[in-house]
C-alpha cells in the first residue's frame, strides 16, 4: 500500500445498549478509563480475580527482550485446574456441555463428569510415555472427547497442537512433522453432512511420513470398521481402561507453552502459533465475561465454530469452561439434515448467547429467512461475529432476523496470533454501527498507521497495529523465533502488525478492511475489498461477494468481482449491470468492478475466509498458489472456466 487508504463506505445506522441490558451488563462505564490509568495493572487485578494459583505471579509484564514478552512471570498454574477443579465443590452437577451429535444422539456432561474424563484421559497419556514438554496432534471432529483431550494435555503440562478435522492428509503431516508430535489422538470417522470423513485413514497416510509418532489413540465415534496397526494405535477405550479418573494437575509456570495452533493460511504457509498459559488464560476470561456479558448461572452459551480453530480453543473450551458456563457444542453441518438446524438447536435448548462467523451469517441469508423464522428464537439476548469483516447488510440481518432487533451484536475482531479478542463493543456500554468491530477492549490499544507509522487522522485507513503488549499474545512462531520477529514485529518496529487494513471514523471506531495483501490500487487509489464486497452485498440480490485486484493495462489494477447470488436470482447481462452502478452509486465510480463473475460458491479456507489469492490468480491466468487449506478444491476450477467464460466490459 503506497498511499493511505480510501474511505469508500460510510454507515450511519447507530445503535445504542438498551437501559436493560446496561444496567446488568458484566462490563460498566467507567472501565475503559479504569484500566488505562495503569494498563498492566489492570491486567494483573484481572489475573488475580479470575484465575486461580498455586502460587501467585509476582509481576504482570516482562518487556526486556521485545518482542518476545512475559507476562505474570513467577505464577504457577494448571488450566485445567482453573477449567474443571475449582468448580466442583459448587457446581459439580452444573452441565458444562450439552453435546447434540449430527444424526441427533445427544449427551449431557456435568462438571463432575468432565473432570473424571479428563483424570482418566490424562492418566492414560501418563502411561503412553506423555510427559510436560511433550507435544500431541489431535485430529478429531466436534466431540466431547476433543476438549476432553486438550484438557488431560493442559493437565500433564503437554503441548497440544489441534489440527482441524477437515484437513486433508498432507496437512496433518506437516503440521505433526513441523509440531514433532508423539502421540496423535483422532477417531474412526466424523460425521459431516450426513457422511462418514475417514479421519483414521486420513491419519494414516499421514503416519506414513510423520517418524515422530509413536502411539495414536482412536476414538470410535461411528463405529465403522478402521485399520489398526499393532502396537502403535489403540482404542481410547483401552487407553483409559483401568486408569483412575483423578489425576493430580502439574504445577505449570506461567509461561511455559500450552498449545501450538497453525493459522488457517489465507495468506500463506501456515504458522505454528506459540501460547502460554496464563496471560492467554487471563485474557480468555476475561473477555469472555466481557464482551458476551456471560451470566454463568443462568446463560446457555453456544460458539459454533470449530474446536479445531482459534475460535473454539478460546471460547468453546478455555474461556467458557474456566467461567464456570454451561455451553453446547454441535458435531456436524449446519444444513444437515435440514437449512434450519442451527434455529431448531437454539429453540429446543433455549440458547442466550450465540457466537458464529460473517460467512455463517451469509449462508443463512442465502438460504432464506424461512428457515430461522420457523423457529422461536426469543431466548437469545446477545449475538456475536468472528473471522471476517462483517458486512453491515450481513450485520442487519443477523440483528433483525437472528435477533429480533433486541439482541446486541458484537463484532469481535481477534486472530490465532492474539489469543483473545482486542476489538469489540462492550455490549452493556457501546453504541455499535453495523460493521465495525468498534474499540480495543479495556486494557488493550490499537492504532491506525500509514506506511511510515505515522498514526492517520480519524477519517482515515491505513494498516492497524496494536501498540502495546496484551496477555494472550502469541509468544513465538513455534521453532522460528526469526518469522515471528519478522512477520509481525519488523513493519513498523516496537509494533505488532497483524496484517490488517483498518480505517477509523470520526468517532474514533475502527472499520476493519480485509488483509493489506489483498488491497486493491486502481488509478492511484488504494481500495479495501471489504467495501467493495460490502457495497455489493448490499444489493437485494447478491448473497456473498469476492473481489480482487487484477493487472490492468490502464489503470495499474482492476477491479474483479466474484458473486454469489441470493436464493433463486439468476446471474444475466441485466443484473450484471445493475451491480456495476450499485457499487458506482453507493461508494463511488472508482470502484466499480470492471469485471463480475457469477459463481455458486467462493473459493474458502477450511475456516471459511475467502481466500482471495486464489480469485488473484484466476482473474490474472496464473497457475494456482497453496490450495491445501481449501474447503472445495474443486470449485476454484469451476470458477477458473466461469471467469474465462464470462467477461465484462466497460
Ligand atoms: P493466515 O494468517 O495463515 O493467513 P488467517 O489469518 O485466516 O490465516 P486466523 O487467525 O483464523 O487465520 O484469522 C484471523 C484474521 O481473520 C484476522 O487477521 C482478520 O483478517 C480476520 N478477522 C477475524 N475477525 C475479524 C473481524 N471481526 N473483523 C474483520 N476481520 C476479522
Ligand atoms: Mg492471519
Amino acid at each position: 500500500m503506497s498511499n493511505a487508504l480510501e474511505n469508500l463506505l460510510t454507515e450511519d445506522r447507530v445503535f445504542v445498549p438498551s437501559p436493560d441490558f446496561a444496567k446488568t451488563a458484566n462490563a460498566q462505564p467507567g472501565i475503559y478509563e479504569q484500566a488505562e490509568e495503569d494498563w498492566a495493572g489492570y491486567w494483573m487485578n484481572q489475573a488475580l480475580k479470575r484465575v486461580s494459583w498455586f502460587e501467585e505471579p509476582q509481576s504482570a509484564l516482562d518487556d526486556a527482550n521485545p518482542p518476545f514478552y512475559k507476562w505474570f512471570t513467577g505464577g504457577r498454574l494448571n488450566l485445567s485446574y482453573n477449567c474443571l477443579d475449582r468448580h466442583l465443590e459448587k457446581a459439580a452437577d452444573k452441565v458444562a456441555y450439552h453435546w447434540i451429535g449430527e444424526p441427533g444422539d445427544k449427551r449431557t456432561i456435568t462438571y463432575r463428569d468432565l473432570h473424571r474424563q479428563v483424570g482418566q484421559f490424562a492418566n492414560a497419556l501418563k502411561a503412553l510415555g506423555l510427559k510436560k514438554g511433550d507435544t500431541a496432534a489431535l485430529y478429531m471432529g466436534m466431540v466431547p472427547e476433543l476438549p476432553v483431550a486438550m484438557l488431560a494435555c493442559a493437565r500433564l503440562g503437554v503441548v497440544h497442537s489441534a489440527v482441524f478435522g477437515g484437513f486433508s492428509s498432507d496437512a496433518l503431516a506437516d503440521r505433526i512433522n513441523d509440531a514433532r508430535s508423539t502421540v496423535v489422538i483422532t477417531q474412526d470417522f466424523a460425521w459431516r453432512a450426513g457422511k462418514e470423513v475417514a479421519l483414521k485413514a486420513n491419519a494414516d497416510i499421514a503416519l506414513e511420513r510423520t517418524p515422530s509418532v509413536r502411539n495414536v489413540v482412536v476414538l470410535r465415534r461411528t463405529g465403522s470398521p478402521v485399520a489398526m496397526q499393532e502396537g502403535r494405535d489403540l482404542w481410547w477405550d483401552e487407553a483409559i481402561a483401568g486408569q483412575p479418573d483423578t489425576c493430580e494437575p502439574e504445577q505449570l509456570d506461567s509461561e511455559d507453552p500450552l498449545y501450538i495452533l497453525y493459522t488457517s493460511g489465507t495468506t500463506g504457509k501456515p504458522k505454528g502459533i506459540v501460547h502460554t498459559q496464563a496471560g492467554y488464560l487471563t485474557q480468555v476470561l476475561t473477555t469472555h465475561s466481557q464482551v458476551f456479558d456471560l451470566k454463568p448461572d443462568t446463560d446457555i452459551y453456544w460458539c459454533a465454530a470449530d474446536i479445531g480453530w482459534v475460535t473454539g480453543h478460546s471460547y468453546i473450551v478455555y474461556g467458557p469452561l474456566g467461567n464456570g458456563a454451561t455451553s453446547l457444542i454441535y458435531e456436524g453441518a449446519p444444513n444437515f439434515p435440514d437449512f434450519d438446524r442451527l434455529w431448531q438447536i437454539i429453540e429446543e435448548y433455549k440458547v442466550n448467547i450465540l457466537y458464529t462467523a460473517p460467512t455463517a451469517i451469509r449462508s443463512f441469508m442465502k438460504w432464506g429467512d424461512e428457515y430461522p423464522q420457523k423457529h422461536d428464537l426469543s431466548s437469545l439476548r446477545l449475538l456475536g461475529s468472528v473471522g471476517e469483516p462483517i458486512n453491515p447488510e450481513a450485520w442487519m440481518w443477523y440483528h433483525r432476523v437472528i435477533g429480533g432487533e433486541r439482541c446486541p451484536v458484537v463484532d469481535t475482531w481477534w486472530q490465532t496470533e492474539t489469543g483473545a479478542i482486542m476489538i469489540s463493543p462492550l455490549p452493556g456500554i457501546t453504541k455499535t454501527k453495523p460493521g465495525s468491530a468498534t474499540r480495543p477492549l479495556p486494557g488493550l490499544s490499537a492504532d491506525v498507521v500509514d506506511e511510515d507509522g505515522n498514526s492517520v487522522p480519524l477519517g482515515g485507513g491505513g494498516f492497524l497495529v496494536l501498540d502495546r503488549p496484551w496477555p494472550s499474545m502469541a509468544r513465538t512462531i513455534y521453532g522460528d523465533p526469526d518469522r515471528f520477529e519478522a512477520t509481525y514485529w519488523s513493519r513498523f518496529p516496537g509494533r505488532y502488525f497483524p496484517g490488517d487494513g483498518a480505517k477509523r471514523d470520526t468517532d474514533g471506531y475502527f472499520w476493519l478492511l480485509g488483509r493489506v495483501d489483498d488491497i486493491m490500487l486502481v488509478a492511484g487509489h488504494n481500495i479495501s475489498t471489504t467495501e467493495v464486497e460490502s457495497a455489493l452485498v448490499s444489493h437485494p440480490s447478491v448473497a456473498e461477494a469476492a473481489v480482487v485486484g487484477r493487472k490492468d493495462e490502464v489503470t495499474g489494477q482492476a477491479i474483479a468481482a466474484f458473486v454469489t447470488l441470493r436464493g433463486n436470482v439468476t446471474g444475466d447481462d441485466a443484473l450484471l449491470k445493475e451491480l456495476r452502478d450499485h457499487v458506482a452509486a453507493t461508494i463511488g465510480p472508482i470502484a466499480k468492478p470492471k469485471s463480475i463473475v457469477f459463481t455458486p460458491d467462493l473459493p474458502k479456507t477450511r475456516s471459511g475466509k475467502i481466500m482471495r489469492r486464489l480469485l488473484r490468480d484466476i482473474s490474472e491466468n496464473r497457475q494456482l498458489g497453496d490450495v491445501t487449506t481449501l474447503a472445495n478444491e474443486s470449485v476454484v476450477e469451476d470458477i477458473a472456466a466461469m471467469a474465462t467464460a464470462q467477461t465484462t466490459e466497460d
